[in-house]
């Protein structure tokens, strides 16, 4: 079972997975970056996961679904402008072998889900959308803080080896936000040298490893007294819950620069 990040639009990751000439794509918001590698690896696409129903996650679908016949999957509660099989939390997707296990992860869409499998002899993976990046965490457009909060707390709950496979490039970005949240953070100061160099030489930053993120990523980390500090510092009246910390450290992010 091999992973690839197809690059696409400016920022985007169509994720593949190749195994004895099948592929599996996630989140293909495009379709050229897929039909170029098929025809140039000699692989037939037999399935696509799609996240949630926004359009750089989903433009490239229907061209796939109809050169291919693949079958398509997302989430159960959203409406896609083509044939796919919905699904929520606790169902499966089997695929060469493969069993993932679906999450419901709601924040940066109403009915965002993610998808989690552990490969026989390699670390997990998961597919997570815009909702969890490096560093980060989707910008809240249709649910709530709470929900994005729990969603946090599910994907944290994954075994700490699993790969996570995030829609976008975002890291470098991400990083220099958390920085500002936890300046004193080691862990983070030598994963911002680790980024540098990698997109010093156009390599993606990504899959990222949870048991990282669980160290660096301040939306995982809203808990943390060094990150609590840091949001009443940015908004001394953010009261003492949880979902109130977590809602002001996502607000300070949109406004960050
Ligand atoms: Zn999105
Ligand atoms: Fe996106």
């Amino acid at each position: 079972m091999n992973l690839i990040p197809l690059p696409a639009f400016s920022d985007n990751y169509i994720w593949l997975l190749q195994h004895q000439g099948h592929a599996l794509v996630v989140d293909p918001g495009k379709s050229e970056p897929v039909t170029t590698w098929l025809r140039e690896n000699q692989h037939v696409l037999d399935c696509i996961l799609v996240t949630h129903h926004h359009g750089d996650h989903t433009g490239g679908v229907e061209i796939l679904q109809k050169q291919t016949g693949a079958k398509v999957y997302g989430p159960a509660t959203e409406s896609l402008p083509f044939d796919f099989h919905g699904l929520k939390q606790n169902d499966q997707v089997s695929w060469q072998g493969l069993n993932f296990s679906v999450l419901d992860v709601p924040g940066h869409t109403a009915g965002h889900i993610a998808y989690w499998t552990q490969p026989s002899a390699q670390d997990p993976l998961l597919f997570c959308g815009d909702t969890l990046f490096s560093g980060g965490c989707g910008r809240i457009f249709e649910g709530t803080p709470a929900q994005m909060l729990n969603s946090m707390d599910t994907l944290a709950m994954l075994p700490s080896a699993t790969r996570v496979c995030c829609a976008h490039e975002y890291t470098l970005s991400n990083l220099k936000f958390a920085q500002a949240v936890e300046p004193h953070n080691q862990f983070l100061r030598d994963h911002v040298i680790l980024c540098q160099q990698l997109r010093s030489k156009n390599l993606p930053t990504l899959p990222t490893q949870l048991a990282l993120e669980l160290k660096i990523n301040p939306f995982l980390r809203s808990r943390q007294a060094s990150v609590v500090q840091a949001v009443k510092a940015f908004a001394p009246h953010t009261a003492n819950q949880d979902v109130d910390i977590f809602a002001n450290l996502r607000a300070w992010k949109n406004e960050f620069k």
